[in-house]
């Protein structure tokens, strides 16, 4: 697919800078001058822009007192400035708290030291109005702070590891272990049967939303099995011909999603009532009127994800 680098969060210019990551000199230096993003429990410190939002970036000079301890990883350079993800998660909110009922949490957290419009935003609601170098910003930095939270311990061994090469490694002293960031390959299909796409409502959606059908990768698949595998499984639906279209990293914690297309062999739908609470057969006419808002029953696949960029582009027959 040609355009496939302009999904969200894959469009970015971030230069990782890795050969700095393990001199501690040059990271001392870099930490002095840099521009640090504050995460707080997954959520990004973001203001709103004219055309979206904006990161909020600080400095050494305007960080709250209590974000001064918070653990970093050097995200590596954008035009020559080094890029700090800085983990608040620790701060106690006075009010605001996340609404962790909702299927999207819209709360925003604001720090009394910083100015009012400046806030802790859930990524998934403001994804679609950052710039790609911010999107990919984001993605990174969100995803490494989650790898750490929850590997403090090694896999091989159970004994607490620490942080190494500026956030990209946890050492094990035990055993001698090094654990590097995971990323978990996810297949995400557009299946077409002549004028048709398949799509799903998964458990606990709410009622109007509709995505492409997706799965993670079993050890041992290639995409094209775990395509077929994961369509079959979900809905009963046989598939022949898959092909590659194109990929997402996708920070809820760390996926990398493979958008894919295959040709169904089969079109009867048999449910699996645990992954799905609906499948439905689409064409193109009536994902059109979806597109525009003109369906009340189903709304389009959320802006930014890659289900809505890979329908978006099969609609407009950009999928070559
Ligand atoms: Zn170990």
């Amino acid at each position: 697919m040609k355009i496939a680098e302009q999904v969200t969060f894959a469009a970015g210019s971030l230069n990782r800078d890795a050969e700095s990551r393990g001199n501690t000199e040059t990271q001392a230096v870099l930490t002095k001058n840099a521009k640090l993003l504050p995460l707080w429990q997954g959520k990004i410190l973001m203001q709103p822009a004219a055309d979206g939002w904006d990161l909020s970036y600080l400095s050494q000079d305007t960080l709250p007192a209590d974000f001064a301890t918070a653990s970093q990883v050097y995200l590596g350079l954008q035009d020559g400035t080094p890029l700090f993800a800085l983990d608040v998660s620790e701060w106690e909110p006075q009010d605001n708290l996340p609404d962790t009922a909702q299927f999207l949490d819209n709360s925003i957290q604001c720090h009394p030291d910083l100015p009012e419009d400046r806030g802790f935003f859930e990524l998934r609601a403001t994804m679609a109005g950052l710039t790609p170098n911010e999107a990919e910003v984001a993605a990174t930095a969100r995803s490494i702070l989650e790898w750490h939270r929850i590997h403090g311990f090694c896999a091989n061994c159970g004994a607490r590891t620490h942080v190494s090469m500026a956030g990209w490694q946890r050492d094990c002293d035990a055993c001698g272990r090094s654990h590097f960031p995971r990323t978990d390959p996810v297949v995400i299909m557009l299946i077409t049967h002549g004028n048709s796409v398949l799509v799903g409502r998964g458990v606990g959606w709410p009622d109007d939303m509709y995505s492409l059908l997706a799965g993670f990768v079993e050890p041992g698949e290639t995409i094209e099995t775990a395509t077929r595998r994961e369509v079959l499984e979900e809905v009963g639906v046989t598939v022949g011909p898959v092909g590659y279209l194109a990929s997402q990293p996708w920070p809820y914690p760390s996926s990398l999603m493979i958008g894919t297309w295959g040709h169904a062999t089969s079109t009867e739908i048999k449910l699996d009532p645990t992954e799905l609470s609906d499948a439905l057969w689409i064409t193109r006419e009536d994902m059109l009127d979806i597109f525009s808002g003109r369906n009340p029953k189903i709304k389009p696949a959320r802006k930014g994800a890659i289900a809505h960029f890979l329908m978006q582009n099969w609609l407009a027959d950009r999928l070559d």
